[in-house]
């Protein structure tokens, strides 16, 4: 062991010692204005205005940094805004982005996660996708500390809504989500066989509920005219059959209509099951939040009308953005730079 440590200390010592000698050596020959006398004088150049940074960085789509930019500045100033707004007055400087540059996207679990380096007039900031949150780089200096922090941050948020989607899922299925939601709380308070059934019961309405809150956003419009909403396994049956539609998909396709089938009769059997158990009332639960996040990620998809792939250079890399200007959702291929693009109002009549 003391040979170990021996050895240890004289590797530092000359590590050091060697650092010493190189600093010495050319710490008079670093400066930032040349040596009109020496010829081989080092010059270190200033440093780039932020505002050019933007020229120089490649392969990054401006509509991609325009969300970023528009993300960050309405997080950093709305406690300005919201008092110009009540008083017409504020002593907050704005915050301004002055470059934004995506460093890398990382896979994890199936989620691709871009992290962006933005520097503004005042701060600077890492930007993290999918959900978009933002990290102040002084508190957090470690990029990939950040990002883990953010991965679980967001798994924690997940763990609570189980529904794919944004917010604008929310929106529309707010009562599905609470159906669901009260399934859980009441699954954690459950002990006894009526509690049990309850569950079902709760489970069966979340699904019901669920073909009501998507015909009413329109979502199925284009599908002519499905069975019944009431009537879950039908009504579930067609959309499937027509969003998962053609060969490729025959096994997805009879994977959803299967799922949606066995858990409308799990919980209908449940309700009025008279040997229910808890285990019973667990897998009612995660089967009804399985086919429903099933069934909005197959709707969403057909909504966003995005391709899987690109149809120029085959690339599975797809962005879908909005741009506000032209009011338009454009998916654009990372790869190659072709673009498709469709106004919002069109987006369920003609999916
Ligand atoms: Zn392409």
């Amino acid at each position: 062991m003391s040979g170990f440590r021996n050895v240890r200390l004289r590797l530092r010592k000359t590590g050091s010692g060697l650092a010493t000698h190189l600093i010495t050596r050319y710490a008079g020959r670093m400066n930032d204005k040349p040596d009109a006398e020496n010829p081989n004088d080092c010059i270190i150049p200033p440093e780039l205005p932020k505002t050019e940074l933007r020229n120089l960085v490649s392969e990054q789509s401006e509509h991609e940094v325009r969300e970023i930019v528009d993300y960050i500045e309405w997080q950093c100033n709305k406690k300005r805004e919201h008092e110009l707004e009540e008083t017409g007055t504020t002593e907050l400087a704005e915050e301004i982005v002055q470059h934004a540059e995506k460093i890398k996207t990382e896979r994890v679990m199936g989620t691709d996660y871009s992290v962006w380096d933005v520097h503004t007039n005042l701060n600077r900031w890492w930007v993290i996708t999918n959900p978009t949150n933002l990290y102040s780089q002084i508190l957090m200096p470690s990029l990939d500390y950040t990002l883990s922090f953010h991965i679980g941050l967001m798994a924690r948020v997940q763990a609570r809504r189980e529904i794919a989607g944004g917010d604008e899922v929310f929106d529309f299925l707010s009562i599905t989500q609470r159906k669901i939601y009260q399934a859980q709380l009441a699954f954690d308070e459950a002990d006894e066989i009526e509690d049990f059934q309850g569950i079902g019961l709760q489970c069966r309405e979340a699904m019901t509920s669920f073909t009501r809150e998507v015909v009413a956003a329109g979502l199925f419009d284009d599908l002519g005219e499905p069975p019944k909403k009431g009537d879950f396994i039908a009504w579930s049956d067609h959309v499937i059959g027509a969003r998962a539609a053609g060969g490729a998909a025959e096994y997805v396709r009879g994977y959803l209509k299967a799922i949606c089938q066995k858990g409308w009769q799990l919980a209908n059997w449940l309700t009025h099951a008279k040997n229910a158990t808890r285990s019973d009332a667990a897998l009612c639960l995660s089967a009804t939040e399985h086919l429903v996040h099933e069934l909005i990620t197959l709707a969403l998809k057909s909504k966003a009308r995005s391709p899987e792939k690109c149809g120029r250079c085959s690339s599975f890399k797809i962005n879908v953005t909005w741009r506000p200007d032209e009011e338009e959702y454009v998916a654009s291929c990372e790869m190659c730079g072709a673009e498709g693009r469709w106004p919002p109002s069109s987006v369920a009549s003609e999916a």
